[in-house]
C-alpha cells in the first residue's frame, strides 16, 4: 500500500481506501461486511470511509463492530453529515449547527469511538448559512471529535469561499469527495485547479463507475448474479446512469489496455484516478473479500502515457466532463 498527504495536512491516509456505502448494513450480511473489512486491514487499507447516512446508521455500526479490537491510532476513519438521518425529522438533515453537532455525537457513539479522523459535509447546504456550518465544524475540531474536516461535492466557488471562512475560523479544509473515474471526469476542469490552489485533495467515490469499469457488465447480456446492479435496496438504480448499451459497449475496449499493463480491469480503472496527484485516495467499494485482495494491487501503478491515451480514446463519447455537474440539492432533502 503507498500513503497520501491529506490536502496540505500532515496526515497520511491509504490511497485505497475502503468505503461501505451500500454494502454494509445492507446488500451485504454482517459476517462478510467483517471479512471485507479484515481483507482491507490484512492489504495495507489503514484509511475507512463511511457516513451517518448509509443504511441509516447501520453502516456506521457495522464498521465500528468490525474494528472495535483494532488499534485506533492505526486507523483514519472518516464519517460524513448532511443526508437525513434517524427519524428523519425536519433538523435530521442538513449543515445546521444543531444538526452538525447532534450528527457528530451520533456518529461517534455507532462507530463506538471517541473521535473521527475525518467529518465531512456530504453536500453543500443552500439552506444553512456557510457561516454557520463553519463556526460548528471549527468547534468540532477544537473539541476533539474530529481532527480534520472535509466536504463532498462542493463546487470550486463554495471551496473557495468555505475555505477562507475555515481558515479565519482557525482550521483548513483538507479534502472533497467528489465522483470522479475514467467515465466521469466533472471535477478536471473547476474543482481539480482550485482545489490544488487552495490546499484540499480529492477523495474520490465510485472510481470503477459502480462496478461498471471492471467490465462484468457486458452489452447485451443480464447482469452477474449478487452484483450492483440486481441489488433491489438501492444499488440498482445508483448504477443505472452508466448501464446502457454504449458505455458497457466502450467499457469492453478497455479489456486489451488493461491486458497489456498487466492489469485486470478493476484494478486499470482504480489506477487510473491516482494517477491525478490532486486524488489522495480512491474509496473503493467491495461486496466481497476478495474484491477487495484484487483492487488494492492498483496501489503504486504508473500508467504511461500510451495507457492514458488508449483509456480516452475507448471512452470517447461516453465520458461526463461538464463542470456543472458538480451540484448539491437546492433543497435540503426531506
Ligand atoms: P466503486 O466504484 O469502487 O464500486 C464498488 C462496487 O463495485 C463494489 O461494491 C462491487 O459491487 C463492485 N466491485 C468492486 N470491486 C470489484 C472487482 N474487483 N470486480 C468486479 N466488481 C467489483 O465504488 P462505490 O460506488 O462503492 O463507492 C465507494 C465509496 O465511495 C463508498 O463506499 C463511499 O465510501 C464513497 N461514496 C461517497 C459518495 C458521496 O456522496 N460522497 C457517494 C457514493 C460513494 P458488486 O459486487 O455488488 O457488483
Amino acid at each position: 500500500m503507498d500513503y497520501r498527504y491529506l490536502g496540505n495536512s500532515g496526515l497520511k491516509v491509504s490511497e485505497i481506501t475502503y468505503g461501505n456505502w451500500l454494502t454494509h448494513g445492507s446488500q451485504v450480511e454482517n459476517d462478510v461486511a467483517t471479512q471485507c473489512v479484515r481483507a482491507a486491514l490484512d492489504a495495507g487499507i489503514t484509511t475507512f470511509d463511511t457516513a451517518d447516512a448509509y443504511a441509516n446508521g447501520a453502516a456506521e455500526k457495522v464498521l465500528g463492530d468490525a474494528l472495535k479490537n483494532e488499534r485506533r491510532e492505526s486507523l483514519e476513519i472518516f464519517t460524513k453529515v448532511y443526508w437525513p438521518v434517524g427519524p428523519k425529522g425536519v433538523n435530521d438533515v442538513g449543515l445546521s449547527r444543531k444538526h452538525i453537532m447532534e450528527g457528530i455525537d451520533n456518529s461517534l457513539s455507532r462507530l463506538q469511538m471517541d473521535y473521527v479522523d475525518l467529518y465531512q459535509a456530504h453536500r453543500y447546504d443552500h439552506e444553512t448559512p456557510l457561516e454557520e456550518t463553519i463556526q460548528a465544524f471549527a468547534d468540532v475540531v477544537r473539541s476533539g471529535k474530529a481532527l480534520y474536516i472535509g466536504v463532498s461535492e462542493w463546487d470550486a466557488d463554495q471551496l473557495r469561499r468555505g475555505q477562507e471562512l475555515a481558515r479565519q475560523a482557525g482550521f483548513s479544509i483538507v479534502s472533497n469527495q467528489p465522483q470522479y473515474s475514467a467515465l466521469w471526469r466533472v471535477i478536471e476542469e473547476k474543482v481539480v485547479p482550485t482545489s490544488r490552489e487552495l490546499g484540499i485533495s480529492q477523495i474520490v467515490w465510485s472510481p470503477m463507475a459502480q462496478g461498471v469499469l471492471s467490465g462484468k457488465y457486458e452489452p447485451g447480456k443480464d447482469a452477474p448474479a449478487g452484483s450492483r446492479a440486481t441489488d433491489s435496496k438501492g444499488g440498482q438504480d445508483t448504477i443505472s446512469r452508466f448501464m446502457n448499451e454504449q458505455t458497457l459497449t466502450a467499457v469492453q475496449k478497455l479489456r486489451p489496455i488493461a491486458d497489456g499493463a498487466g492489469l485486470k480491469m478493476s484494478q486499470l480503472a482504480v489506477a487510473w484516478v491516482l494517477q491525478n496527484d490532486n486524488v489522495a485516495a480512491a474509496l473503493v467499494g467491495a461486496s466481497r473479500p476478495e474484491q477487495v485482495a484484487e483492487n488494492v494491487a492498483a496501489a503504486g501503478v504508473k500508467l504511461d502515457a500510451d495507457a492514458m491515451k488508449a483509456i480516452d480514446d475507448a471512452l470517447a463519447g461516453v465520458i461526463e466532463s461538464d463542470a456543472s455537474k458538480t451540484v448539491s440539492p437546492e433543497k435540503r432533502p426531506a
